[in-house]
């Protein structure tokens, strides 16, 4: 089946949400608990389609899906037909001949859960697209800052790392900026081109670490995306001396501040041994807060989100 708007129900970027759309997903996933399992998805087949390595997002859509009852088949691009040569297009016609009900994908290309959404007349989530978007992550962070925050507005965020190659930072500036947070970008021009600052209206750029943790209320770190660095040339000597999160940079933020890191975090680079696990740390909470919320998206991919 050939369509030309994505499948309704699909979740592809937080780009073109809208405040409302965003804080009603929000709204619903403080209804899920994996801990106590509804059966609003009993009988649906949720396919996780994964051609990139993940350990949080898998696992967690997949826990998620089966708090609701569905029964969930992973496949991954090593091992299945993909490694044939199969496209993109007809793996997708594929499993939802199998029975699909919903198709959850990550790809290292930008645009394929689009594609996919919009041949297919099934819902397509994106579990992360190449250097483009990561929704539910933003989604889940959002929801972990209002687990502590009263409210995005305002709140001083700020995103160190490296930006240009994270999916993940793009989707956080979408989303803190429909909610009128303060953000403050930080890394070195190889992760933070100077162009950056005309395509993103609104968000305050620094070269140094201290300016941008100073007085903020959450300190969002980056990975340095190394699968993704082809023909770029950073020393990682220097990128530490100057950029690691520190217990002693992170003094510099509020008192209450969050340190919040999508992960994997690697230790003793983009941050210390010791800020991983220090107090202000929400990294473990945002993985647990992903069960929840990915409950809520699959709820309301498939109608059921009341
Ligand atoms: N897990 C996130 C992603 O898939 C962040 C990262 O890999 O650094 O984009």
């Amino acid at each position: 089946m050939i369509t030309t708007e994505p499948a309704r129900g699909s979740l592809l970027a937080i780009e073109p949400m809208d405040a409302r759309q965003i804080s009603r997903l929000l709204q619903l996933a403080r209804r899920m608990n994996p801990d106590r399992p509804r059966p609003l998805l009993r009988g649906k087949r949720v396919l996780l389609l994964f051609y990139e390595p993940s350990t949080r997002t898998r696992s967690s859509f997949e826990i998620a899906a089966k708090s609701l009852g569905a029964m969930t088949t992973l496949v991954l691009s090593s091992g299945s037909s993909i490694e044939k040569g199969e496209s993109l297009l007809d793996t997708g016609y594929t499993l939802r001949a199998v029975g699909a009900d919903v198709i959850v994908i990550r790809h290292p290309q930008a645009g394929a859960p689009l594609l996919m959404a919009s041949h297919l007349d099934i819902p397509v989530i994106n579990a992360g697209d190449g250097m483009h978007e990561h929704p539910t992550q933003a989604l889940l962070d959002a929801y972990t800052i209002l687990r502590h925050k009263k409210t995005l507005k305002g709140l001083r965020i700020a995103i160190i790392g490296d930006i240009y190659h994270s999916r993940v930072a793009r989707s956080w500036m979408h989303l803190l900026s429909k909610f009128q947070a303060q953000i403050t970008l930080c890394g070195p021009p190889e992760f933070l081109p100077d162009v950056a600052s005309e395509f993103v209206s609104g968000v305050h750029i620094t070269r140094t670490i201290e300016d941008a943790i100073r007085a903020a209320d959450v300190v969002m770190v980056l990975r340095v995306q190394k699968e993704r660095l082809a023909g770029v040339k950073i020393s990682l000597q220097d990128y530490i001396s100057r950029y690691q999160l520190t217990l002693a940079r992170l003094k510099l933020a509020r008192r209450d501040a969050l340190l919040m890191h999508p992960g994997p975090i690697i230790r003793g680079l983009e941050l210390t041994w010791e800020v991983a696990d220090c107090p202000q740390s929400a990294i473990v909470e945002e993985v647990k807060n992903g069960v929840p919320l990915r409950m809520a998206v699959l709820a309301a991919a498939l109608g059921k989100a009341n």
